[in-house]
């Protein structure tokens, strides 16, 4: 039997308008249909690059072309001309576009991308001229990002919003509140602050962008902290308009009042209202679903300054990678987003001695359940990243692995779900995610698990996806284009049986597609009854006839547009299965942060066993008791070279018979390398990850309590932002000094270094003594001004501590160990020595030392404790004799070698001239 085959049926979509053909005007000046949509689309959004969608491709014109021609590398093209003049072009191909607009975004561009809404065979229907509809379907800013490609999976990505509300009295603080959510997860919250706190709230976060009015921008203030962020989006004023804030919120939760969520601030709806009015402006093809917001109390959480989180390197080190800081030694998860979850509590430990047990609760039951726990771990390994691939199904950016992802997530949630309820004990933190974990119908996944195929593609455009066996039409469809041969054959054999013609045969060509052909002699038979009605004649050749049958006709229109067809239903299918998904979408996303809170457990509880850790005591006094403590980042680095880590205590408590109420300043001295610095660290790091709720590196460790915690270094290098090392030390200390409470912990690593010696070490004595006395507050102080020990002996909460070194045959040797007492020189000779530094400029400096050491005996600097009067008596001393005046010229010459110009902005530079005038006027 022989059969001729058809080509396969055109499987690919019809291609769109070719650019070269909608943008040639006929005549010169005239405005192509196309050209004047792209115009009225790009006339709506003016400042970002709009990706005009033409078929496979998405183009860009005029200034955007040459804008991303030059940032992409990509090839800038002319297509047609616009007022006489070329049109400059360049496009990219759809299936890349997202690793283009990551490149965009990171260059901190925006994107606005337009999509065909129509099928361009739709179009052509409407007429010649027709133009295929277009809008922009969403806007691509940093903030607003779902795409794995374009995100950390192990990092939220928040939009944020802030929002003022000025104080009516001139002395209060204006108000600020802060509402994040991120997009690729549901999370939403929104919290309130002061000015002080707003930079360290803001550093918690990270946020991919913030959105703030118009006017908070041009705040001059407030001018600096914008600049130093990565992306701030000002926006008009009725974004954050709040009167009507709370009827914005209830319309994106479609609710007639927010009150149900909680009770809020205005300032706080009016932060909230404007992230969900962004995500309506710039989300226009499906709206994010989001969890409701919720309020965080300020105070609930540890604050922690930009500036400590970076000394401090707990999420990334100071140049900037995750390898090495805090968050990389201590993370255990096996899932995005336990990963993330992690990053946000170390980034937020909290301030509740409740909450903080009852996550320490968690870690201890898998800590004593060894089993249990690598089970947990075991099957936490098999949960995909949930939250993220149900965040792209709602906006309708999904593929179908995003709905296998939620197919294997929901299964492993509901075996976790069981395993959790095994625990016995199980803890509260526990046995919430557990209930969490069961909430979604397990019908959900049953049906994604019967409908998805074994292998996916990547886009839902490629088809394929849908099991065989799942539904009976599109079984029939694939089987029509798959096996058209047979089943053209089958009919064949039909036709040759029915009519006794068994040379009949079905063929096929370009003019009359499928046919039946007979010989001549055969043939005339079907011309006559029985058969003329079902044969129905087409073409007489000479040896041939040819026929076609309705049966013929049908099976040929669904060959040709099986492919089609297939793919159509596989569509439906898949907007089904999205859809019972997306509804479903509030208890998945639960189920979600459920697993996330499993896995930090589970990975905090594993960390603690493997690296050694206990449980801390949270205390509500100032306690701060650690021994054995050890740097968990330093501890692992030097266990993997072989070198052991030396465990030192630390005890910050209010000693018992200088008053409660205040915290005891460990001052530490030691020559340079004895591992000052790592001792400082390690006990704020303690303190870090004990109210984050982890275990920690110590033998036992009790801890107050802290609600705030600073960190510095002296002479730390910033000059990324143009400003003098010493200048940063002493900025960063002024804000401590303002603002540490007896509450607080305070790491002070070698302040006054960035000076000369005389400035530097006035500077830190002064400051020893206003923490002493004023802020009350625990602190550790690293110096290698050792005069300072004897502050010790006028200071009742100061005690001087040194890290032990051993002078072996002229060389020192680090011993790494704190013992009480104080360094009784720097060892600096002995250390350069190590270093390598020529022995001829060694023992020149040992002579000079000599000689300075001698001239320090008639008057040693450390004499000055006896001579000086106490911190606050010099204070009160101050305040009543007034400072001897300086000459007018001399304060206006101060005051003018305090201005930096440079830093002005044109009003503030107005306002210096006329403090200047009333200085001058003053004076005279
Ligand atoms: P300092 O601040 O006194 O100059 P660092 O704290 O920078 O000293 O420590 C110098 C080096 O000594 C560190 O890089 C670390 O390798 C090592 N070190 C510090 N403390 C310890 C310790 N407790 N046990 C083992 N090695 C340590
Ligand atoms: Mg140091």
């Amino acid at each position: 039997m022989e059969l001729k085959l058809p080509p396969p049926p055109p499987t690919a979509a019809e291609p769109g308008e070719d650019a070269a053909r909608g943008f040639r005007a006929g005549s010169e000046d005239r405005v192509t249909p196309m050209m004047a949509q792209y115009l009225e689309i790009k006339a709506g959004h003016p400042d970002g690059l709009l990706f005009y969608r033409m078929g496979d491709f998405y183009e860009l014109f005029f200034q955007d072309a040459e804008i991303a021609s030059r940032a992409l590398g990509i090839v800038l093209t002319k297509r047609g001309k616009h007022l006489d003049r070329d049109i400059p072009m360049c496009g990219v191909p759809v299936e890349r576009a997202e690793e283009y607009l990551h490149r965009l975004i990171a260059l901190g561009h925006r994107v606005a991308v337009c999509e065909q809404l129509e099928d361009p065979a739709e179009a052509r229907r409407r007429g010649g001229k027709s133009v295929v509809r277009r809008d922009v379907v969403r806007l691509v800013t940093p903030g607003t990002l779902t795409e794995d490609s374009l995100l950390d999976a192990r990092r939220n990505n928040y939009l944020a919003a802030v929002a003022r509300a000025r104080s009516s009295s001139a002395e209060a603080e204006s108000r600020f509140a802060i509402a994040f959510l991120d997009i690729s997860t549901g999370e939403f919250r929104v919290t309130e602050c002061g000015r002080e706190s707003l930079a360290a709230e803001i550093a918690r976060l990270e946020p991919g962008e913030i959105l703030v009015s118009d006017a908070l921008y041009e705040d001059a203030e407030l001018a600096s902290l914008w600049r130093s962020l990565a992306a701030v989006t000002p926006l008009t004023r009725d974004v954050f308009d709040g009167a009507s804030a709370e009827r914005r919120l209830a319309a994106y939760f479609a609710v007639s009042t927010t009150q149900a969520f909680g009770t809020f601030s205005r300032l706080e709806l009016t932060a909230a209202a404007a992230c969900v009015t962004y995500l309506d402006r710039t989300q226009r093809a499906g709206k994010p679903l989001l969890s409701p917001p919720a309020r965080e109390s300020s105070g609930a959480t540890l604050l922690i300054d930009a500036a400590t989180r970076a000394n401090l390197e707990l999420a990334r080190t100071l140049s900037g990678e995750r390898r090495g800081s805090l968050l990389s030694a201590i993370d255990r998860t096996v899932t995005a987003a336990g990963s993330r979850l992690l990053a946000q509590r170390l980034a937020a430990p909290l301030t509740a001695p409740a909450a903080i047990g009852e996550r320490l609760d968690s870690v201890a039951t898998l800590v004593a359940a060894a089993a249990a726990r690598s089970d947990l771990l075991a099957r936490l390994k098999a949960a995909p990243d949930l939250a993220r691939s149900l965040a792209r199904l709602v906006v309708g950016r999904g593929g179908p692995r995003d709905l296998a992802a939620v197919r294997d997530g929901l299964t492993a949630a509901a075996e976790l779900a069981g395993a959790c309820r095994a625990l016995d004990p199980c803890p509260a933190e526990i046995a919430a995610a557990a209930d969490a974990l069961q909430q979604p119908d397990p019908a959900i996944a049953a049906d994604l698990a019967a409908a998805l195929a074994d292998e996916l593609p990547a886009s839902r455009r490629d088809g394929g996806f849908v099991r065989a066996g799942y539904r009976a039409a599109l079984d029939e469809t694939r089987a029509l284009r798959d096996e058209s041969r047979r089943v053209l054959a089958v009919l064949q054999a039909r036709y040759a049986e029915d009519t006794g013609i068994r040379t009949l045969k079905i063929r096929h060509n370009h003019v009359l597609g499928y046919f039946i052909e007979a010989s001549a002699q055969h043939g005339e038979k079907l011309l006559a009854a029985p058969f003329k009605g079902k044969f129905i004649h087409r073409q007489t050749l000479a040896g041939q006839i040819r026929f076609t049958t309705t049966e013929l006709g049908d099976l040929e229109s669904r060959i040709a547009s099986a492919a089609d067809r297939a793919l159509a239903l596989e569509l439906e299918i898949f907007d089904q299965l999205t859809q019972n998904v997306v509804a479903a979408g509030a208890a998945i996303q639960a189920a979600a942060q459920a697993l996330a809170v499993i896995d930090v457990v589970a990975g905090l509880a594993r960390l603690a066993v493997e690296q050694d850790y206990v449980r801390p005591e949270i205390l509500t006094d100032l306690e701060f008791v650690i021994e054995g403590g050890r740097h968990p980042v330093v501890e692992q680095a030097l266990v993997r070279d072989g070198g052991p880590f030396v465990a030192n205590d630390c005890d910050l408590s209010p000693p018992p018979d200088a008053g409660a109420g205040a915290g005891r300043i460990w001052l530490v001295t030691g020559p340079n390398m004895a591992g000052k610095s790592t001792f400082l660290r390690q006990n704020a790091l303690i303190a870090v990850l004990a109210q984050m709720g982890s275990f920690v590196p110590a033998r036992r460790a009790r801890i107050g309590i802290i609600d705030r915690l600073f960190s510095r270094v002296g002479a730390a290098d910033d000059l990324a932002r143009g400003r003098s090392t010493f200048m940063v030390e002493m900025v960063e200390t002024a804000a401590i000094l303002n603002q540490a409470s007896p509450r607080s912990l305070v790491i002070l690593d070698e302040i006054g270094r960035g000076t000369a010696t005389f400035d530097g070490l006035s500077i830190a004595w002064a400051t020893i003594e206003h923490l002493h006395e004023e802020n009350r507050c625990r602190a550790l102080f690293a110096t290698h001004f050792h005069e300072l020990t004897g502050l010790a002996a006028k200071l009742p909460r100061l005690f001087n501590a040194t890290v032990r070194v051993k002078e072996w045959h002229g060389e020192v040797v680090f011993l790494h160990e704190v013992m009480p007492g104080a360094a009784d020189r720097s060892y600096g000779i002995q250390v350069a020595k190590l270093a390598g530094l020529p022995s001829a400029v060694i023992e020149r400096a040992k002579l000079v030392l000599a000689e300075l050491e001698a001239q320090d005996r008639i008057s040693p600097a450390r004499k000055l404790v006896d001579d000086l009067p106490l911190f606050a008596s010099a204070r009160r001393a101050g305040a009543a004799t007034p400072a001897p005046r300086a000459s007018a010229a001399e304060t206006l010459l101060a005051e003018i070698a305090a201005l930096d110009p440079d830093e002005l902005s044109p009003r503030a530079a107005l306002e210096a001239l006329y403090a200047l005038k009333r200085t001058a006027a003053k004076r005279e």
